[in-house]
């Protein structure tokens, strides 16, 4: 038997085309929850993540960032795999998906699609070798009318990415929603403006600028298969994993 995955948010945008994913990969879809009560036609509903839990081998989990306190419980006393992609977490939802990857293998990425994984890679490495005195960064992303957050996750991932490559700490530099007489940039500083509109599956672009070039690296998704293929392959790696955190650099053997 394949793998056995099961979809938290399995009616969502993303959580459809996780089933159909799970499927064309060979694993096999145990079901899911979701909070409308339905799902895809044949997928079996569960009364409640830990019933889900108990069922299947890694749940795939794209809800809302208020559900993962809860999930994170239920995930760790069943032991079972979590590959995580829902964004928005604030710093005490992190931290419950951390205490839950003590007994748990977790896979968590703002996103999941492999370029995304690749081109934060690169953005660490660029970081490291442009001076922040010269190059300012600056993320622009725009997604589709219904994301209820801002910035994206990838967005922050990014940023995250950057400090890192240049030894900097992320909250002291982020820079989001400027507005109003903001005064000069400040040196070191990493912007972020976040646009929203129509239905764009998710487009960033990180841009270091100095005073004699900008340089400029761009992602856009077409289709969620982009994500959904990836957190599928995650889903498929973590299984039989040991406790921990992992990434999606980790499943792709990019650290
Ligand atoms: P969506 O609103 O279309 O789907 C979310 C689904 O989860 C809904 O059907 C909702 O009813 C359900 N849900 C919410 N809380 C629940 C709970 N406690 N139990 C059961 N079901 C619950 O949203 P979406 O576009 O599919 O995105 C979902 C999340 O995934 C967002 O946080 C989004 O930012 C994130 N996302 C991550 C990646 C990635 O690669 N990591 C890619 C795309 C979207």
């Amino acid at each position: 038997m394949g793998t056995r995955i099961g979809i938290a948010g399995i009616d969502g945008r993303m959580g459809r085309v996780l089933a159909e994913e799970a499927v064309a990969a060979g694993a096999t879809l145990v079901g899911g929850i979701d909070r409308t009560g339905k799902g895809p036609q044949g997928a079996a509903l569960f009364a409640d993540i830990a019933a889900l839990a108990a069922a299947c081998d890694v749940v795939v989990d794209f809800t809302h960032a208020s559900s993962v306190a809860g999930h994170a419980a239920a995930i760790a006393a069943a032991g079972t795999g979590w590959v995580l992609g829902t964004t928005g977490l604030s710093a005490e939802q992190e931290a419950a998906v951390t205490a839950a990857s003590a007994s748990a293998p977790v896979a968590y990425a703002p996103n999941f699609s492999p370029g995304v994984t690749l081109l934060m890679a690169l953005a660490e490495r660029m970081a490291a070798a442009l001076p922040p005195e010269q190059y300012d960064a600056e993320i622009v992303e725009m997604h589709h009318r219904q994301k209820v957050d801002a910035p994206s996750g990838t967005a922050i991932g990014l940023g995250q990415a950057v400090a890192r490559g240049r030894g900097q700490d992320f909250a002291s530099v982020r820079e989001a929603g400027r507005e109003g007489h903001t005064g000069a940039r400040r040196a070191g500083a990493i912007g972020f403006a976040a646009l929203r509109g129509g239905q764009v599956v998710g487009e960033h672009t990180l841009l270091f600028a100095s005073g004699d070039e900008h340089i400029a690296l761009t992602h856009r998704a077409f289709d969620r298969r982009a994500f959904a293929s990836g957190a599928i392959r995650a889903a498929l790696w973590l299984k039989g994993r040991p406790p921990g955190l992992y990434t999606m650099r980790d499943v792709l053997g990019l650290v």
